[in-house]
């Protein structure tokens, strides 16, 4: 399930991981929003990009467990955007420092003030906030000499996209790109600006970093605009179904590193 930095971007990654793959797959009751959380270390402290919601949480504190690590050690946190999907566990770390762009903090505010309509903010989202020590992003920020934060319209007005620099540049991309599905087509879904926007937004963080991290799907690369793959995508879905056995019927989807599509079934 987790992935390590050092087996897709090389050795000076060694304190990176995506410690839940986001997957692009949704069901006729509704999008399933695994979404990637990725982990790594700034100045020698433990930063997280994005939480996953409560369907993500018992794993996600069994990937930090792995590894050895207290939630209550994150120091910084960093929030592509307020939708549940995103952003529900941040209780389980509350001494990290939050970073989140400032249009989708208002935005949020709005949506659940009536303003607006966005049925996937958390209703809790402004409230999670509360008492925490919060860094706003405008346009542009810098962490370190390390870490550019920039803010991407589109799916939400203010989508905050990491850029760590090391020998290679990786973006965490939150849903600015979804999926290398919906860029190949340019073809962005749930989208909250101009569909024409949330395209540029798109193609303009291409330009920003070598590799990409999107928000629900594996990692990828562009060369001279052709998407690579970096690893493989796997979701398994289990349905207890069948009354005269004590196993559910499972299904499982797969991407293979080199476009195979795969799907299994298990009775
Ligand atoms: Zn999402």
């Amino acid at each position: 399930m987790r992935v390590w930095g050092s087996d897709i971007f090389g050795k000076e990654w060694e304190d990176f991981w995506i410690l839940l793959p986001g997957v692009p797959a949704r069901t006729d009751r509704g999008f399933l929003g695994f979404c990637s959380v990725c982990l790594f270390r700034l100045q020698g402290e433990l930063c997280l990009f994005d939480t996953g919601s409560y369907a993500d949480r018992s794993l996600l504190l069994q990937q930090l467990g792995e590894l050895r690590i207290d939630p209550i050690d994150i120091k910084y946190l960093m929030l592509s955007h307020l939708h549940y999907d995103h952003c529900l566990n941040l209780s389980l770390f509350p001494r990290a420092a939050v970073f989140l762009s400032r249009k989708d903090f208002v935005y949020a505010r709005r949506v659940l003030a009536g303003e607006v309509v966005d049925s996937a903010v958390a209703d809790n989202a402004v409230e999670l906030l509360d008492r925490r020590d919060c860094t706003f992003v405008d346009e542009e920020m810098d962490l370190f000499g390390e870490v550019s934060l920039k803010v991407f319209p589109g799916h939400t007005p203010g989508g905050l996209v990491a850029v760590l620099r090391r020998n290679v540049r990786v973006a965490l991309c939150g849903d600015v790109v979804k999926n290398a599905c919906e860029l190949v087509n340019r073809k962005p879904s749930m989208v909250t600006t101009d569909y024409d926007v949330a395209v540029r937004s798109m193609e303009k963080l291409l330009e920003v970093a070598d590799h990409f991290i999107p928000g629900h799907d594996s990692p990828f690369s562009c060369r001279d605009g052709e998407i690579v793959l970096l690893s493989e995508m796997s979701i398994k879905i289990s349905a207890d179904l069948d009354l005269s056995k004590r196993t559910p019927l499972s299904m499982e989807l797969r991407r293979g590193i080199n476009y195979g599509i795969a799907f299994s079934f298990s009775l």
